[in-house]
């Protein structure tokens, strides 16, 4: 589901805020899936490298072939099952990460209110026709609100980004 910010219902600064954690969350499984099927893919070469040298080798220069144990057969299938369960899984999150990405991309605009008097702060989400000094509802204390500044909301998709 894609909200505008300028159609109803507005997002919230909360729905923003749990957006930008969930990406943060699926960029990590991303990258941990991306770990795993670099690992699952790795073995299934050598896997197989060593099934076709098994088998080849002794036409070259070995006097006899060389029999693998059966267990290697059940390693070689259940290594292959795996990484197609890792691989699935994997698109999964990765749709889901770009789908929120682009919901972030379109409500990720941050809007501060600022009161002349009391220089109290609060955040919402960006509105169409928004603009800075723009003067916007009333303090708590009766001052009046304006926008003092618009920013992107940050994405911290690096673990050293979250360190500071
Ligand atoms: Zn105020």
């Amino acid at each position: 589901m894609t909200v505008e910010p300028w159609q109803e219902p507005k997002p919230t600064m909360d729905q923003l805020r749990r957006l930008v954690a969930r990406i943060q969350s699926y960029a990590r499984t991303s990258r941990i899936m991306g770990y795993l099927s670099t690992i699952f893919l790795i073995g299934l070469m050598l896997q197989f490298g060593i099934l076709v040298y098994s088998q080849f080798l002794y036409f070259l220069w070995f006097p006899a072939p060389i029999y693998l144990p059966e267990w290697f057969y059940y390693v070689m299938f259940i290594t292959f099952a795996l990484s197609m369960v890792i691989y699935g899984l994997a698109n999964t999150v990765n749709a889901r990460l770009n789908r929120y990405i682009i919901e972030y991309r379109r409500i990720g605009v941050v809007v501060q209110l600022r009161c002349e008097e009391c220089n109290r702060t609060s955040d919402r989400v960006w509105e169409k026709d928004d603009f800075v000094f723009k003067k916007e509802g009333q303090c708590a204390c009766g001052g009046t609100q304006y926008v003092s500044q618009m920013y992107i909301m940050p994405l911290p998709l690096k673990d050293k980004d979250k360190e500071k």
